[in-house]
């Protein structure tokens, strides 16, 4: 019989529970227990779901209270020192999260062992999704062993709830491969020291009683670096030693396994998941090469998007995969990766336009989808011959994309090289060497945030609301003229969000209420659906910009969100390649461009700080992507004449292998992130000889500290030693829309004076 499973749940619960939870446990209004509980009733309730779903392979184990990949560094004693963790013994929620957020403390537990100044781990992006996981810090001197059991614990949980699941583990190789050596460890070297507490993990899932165990090893579908084939040979012929009765599913998702496919099949695991919706072609060629007694299993249905599965074309997928010997017997279905990655139900999503509705599926639908292929597959196509008849209907209801508007050549580029337009903007603007500037948002405060969201709810009259908006602009802009800020912004106090803020406004895109996605920890965020073709009906911040404008005599910086990061940030239609719907977008905010010029805004900063993570897994994409997103940006920003000046803002510190695309993007100022790394990147802009201007942050807007006018010199220096000060601004991290007044006021003072200091020395 065919296995209908699941390779993991969203964990942050229908309404957010588990953020709700999370954040009231940090804040002292709930223990451990109340955590504890609140964790565990969202496990019953997922697995009762998943059964209840008709999937018989359920996951346990996918849940984390923070993040999957430092709970997997915790139960193996993967941490550094300072977090207050004595060498052995299950970790303390108190190290968990001072792993995941930086010393704390609460009532209940003292801060008793953690390094006041112990920092977070570092975050990363999970391969090319917007989740975000910590990034582990492994040493050569690290004695790993099993300190702790979860994967048993909650395989236990379940059975007691009547579900035997399919505990996921994050595999060994991708567990290195994911984290870091201190002291320039090769985290690889260290998988003769990890693999005997993996070993033992095992045994005791399979004294446990556990059947099936799913290995998640997601990095076999990239680039895999030296050394790493070896790795993977080593650890599973040393786990399927160490536990010979369990099964073992070797997991792989986000891309084709390619040059990896024959590795992976060779492994001695019991089965294989392929992600058949980023690479259906790798289906055949995986046939060919499993041994008749192995697993399949297929990821049909995209855990990547929000899109309804073309039944039909996945049952098709299927039968192929039941011709090989034995196949019929040996096959499971599933998603094509955890389940993650998507919002939990549409059920409660009554407000969608129903032509939309009808055609999306979260994360409870697609497991309905991933249980009736099996029983199709298994008892013939009449058990779900009204489903198969409705999913091609429709499917052919999409209407047809708009032919795609001509595209020029003058129409991606400034109308002259950036020298010349330096010189005009100079005459223009006159701004003193080093001019500062924040990236756009100013403190949303609660009194911000009650106000939209009682505009929201209509509960207040649009026009009070309009007026609320205009005061606190001309308030933030009396406050930057009175300080000194030579390129004041209006502070963005409108936007819920720099994405859904223009989705909004754009045809083409849904908003959901409830479709969120963990970014990380009790961070959610809920992507608009780009289901259609994009227009922008009326201008979307000019009233915004030209009020600010009005009331200084300083330049204002109008504020875009950039087309890369509109599409990046979004659930994306899949009917029209990507590039196409991006450069839908890019048309519709080089209107918008046109519209503030025009309206005497004389400095527009496009936003693009999801650029870099649209980048292919794969480096023989790469070229592509960023050809078609670096003109997409230009097609936007190419709206604007030699005069206007245009800025984007990045704000993630990988630029080494993509900086011929910044400098084709051809900003007139990019802003990025510096602060953290001492200006470390910012080295790597002047290797390349990066010929525009450059807003190196030099505070860290990410920490509540205020930044001492000192510092600020010190790192401003340090940039001065890389670039001229003609093309050097100075400006934080990135908005500080997360930050209070407080910290804000005296640390725009402090940058103010330190460009005064700086500026008395040049
Ligand atoms: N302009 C935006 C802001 O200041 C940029 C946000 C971002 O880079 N993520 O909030
Ligand atoms: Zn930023």
């Amino acid at each position: 019989m065919t296995i209908a499973a699941n390779l993991g749940y969203p964990r942050i619960g229908p309404r957010r529970e588990l953020k709700r939870a999370l954040e009231a446990y940090w804040a002292g209004r709930i223990d451990t227990d109340g955590l504890q509980r609140e964790a565990a009733a969202l496990r019953r309730q997922a697995w009762a779901l998943q059964q209840g779903s008709g999937i018989s392979h359920v996951p346990s184990g996918d849940f984390a209270l923070y993040d999957h990949v430092l709970e997997t560094a915790c139960a193996f004693g993967a941490i550094p020192a300072g977090y207050g963790w004595k060498g052995e013994g299950p970790v303390s929620l108190l190290t968990l999260f001072a792993l995941a957020r930086g010393a704390w403390g609460t009532a209940e537990e003292p801060r008793t062992g953690i390094d006041p100044a112990a920092q977070p781990l570092e975050m990363t992006k999970w391969f090319d999704t917007n989740y975000h996981y910590l990034v582990p810090r492994l040493s050569s001197e690290m004695r790993f062993a099993l300190h702790d059991n979860p994967w048993r614990r909650m395989f236990e949980e379940a059975l007691r709830h009547g579900c035997r699941t399919r505990p996921v583990v994050l595999g060994p190789v991708s567990f290195l491969l994911l984290a870091k050596g201190e002291d320039g460890a090769n985290p690889l070297a260290l998988l003769p020291a990890l693999l005997p507490a993996y070993g033992q993990l095992l045994r005791e899932l399979g004294d446990a009683s556990a059947g099936w165990v799913q290995m998640d090893e997601p990095c076999l579908a990239t680039d895999l670096p030296a050394g790493a084939a070896e790795a993977y040979a080593t650890a599973y012929h040393a786990l399927a030693a160490a536990a010979p009765g369990l099964d073992l599913l070797l997991a792989t998702y986000f891309g084709g396994l390619r040059e990896n496919l024959a590795l992976s099949a060779s492994l001695p695991v019991a089965g294989l998941h392929l992600d058949l919706v980023r690479d259906p072609g790798q289906l055949d060629v995986a046939l060919g090469l499993l041994r008749e007694e192995q697993w399949l299993s297929l990821g049909l249905v995209n855990g990547r998007n929000v899109w309804r599965t073309d039944l039909r074309a996945a049952l098709a997928l299927a039968r192929r995969a039941t011709a090989r010997p034995g196949g019929a017997r040996r096959l499971m279905l599933a998603p094509s990766c955890s389940l993650l990655h998507v919002p939990h139900s549409l059920r409660e999503e009554t407000a969608l336009d129903p032509s939309l509705r009808r055609r999306l599926a979260f994360a409870d639908e697609k497991l309905a989808e991933v249980a009736l292929l099996a029983r199709a597959l298994d008892e013939g196509e009449a058990v779900a011959a009204a489903a198969l008849t409705a999913s091609d209907a429709i499917l052919a209801e999409q209407p047809p994309a708009a032919t795609p508007p001509i595209i020029t050549p003058e129409m991606e580029q400034r109308p002259s090289p950036f020298p010349v337009r330096a010189a005009v903007q100079q005459a223009k603007f006159r701004l003193p060497p080093l001019p500062v500037t924040t990236i756009g948002s100013l403190p949303q405060t609660a009194e911000v945030r009650a106000a939209r969201a009682e505009a929201l709810r209509g509960n207040s009259d649009p026009a009070a609301y309009e007026a609320q908006m205009r005061d606190l602009i001309a308030d933030s802009i009396a406050w930057q003229d009175a300080i000194g800020v030579d390129v004041p912004v209006h502070g963005e106090f409108e936007r819920n969000d720099m994405v859904k803020y223009f989705a909004e406004q754009l045809e083409g895109y849904a908003i959901t209420k409830h479709g969120w996605v963990q970014s990380y920890g009790s961070r959610c965020v809920s992507p608009p659906i780009l289901w259609g073709d994009v227009r922008r009906p009326k201008p979307m911040t000019v009233r915004w910009s030209s009020h600010a404008q009005s009331l200084t005599r300083r330049p204002v910086k109008g504020m875009l969100t950039g087309p890369v990061t509109m599409l990046q940030w979004a659930f994306v239609r899949e009917d029209i390649p990507r590039k196409a719907a991006c450069r839908q977008i890019a048309l519709a905010l080089r209107e918008e461009v046109a519209d503030l010029q025009a309206a005497g805004i004389g400095i527009i900063q496009i936003d693009e700080p999801a650029f870099r993570e649209g980048l292919p897994l794969r480096r023989s994409e790469r070229a592509d992507y960023l050809r078609w997103a670096t003109a997409c940006f230009r097609l936007t920003a190419g709206a604007a004449g030699d005069a206007t000046q245009i800025h984007t803002h990045m704000c993630y510190s990988e630029f080494e292998d993509i900086l011929d695309a910044i400098a084709a993007m051809d900003a007139d100022v990019i802003s990025i992130e510096t602060a953290r790394s001492r200006m470390e990147l910012l080295r790597a802009f002047t290797e390349f000889a990066y010929p525009n201007a450059i807003g190196p942050g030099v505070w860290d807007i990410h920490s509540p500290r205020v930044p001492q006018v000192s510092e600020m010199v010190t790192l401003a220096r340090s940039a001065l030693a890389c670039l001229p000060a003609e093309r050097l601004w100075l400006n934080p991290d990135c908005g500080c829309k997360t930050r209070n007044w407080a910290e804000v006021r005296p640390a725009v003072v402090n940058l103010v004076q330190a460009a005064r200091t700086l500026r008395a020395e040049l």
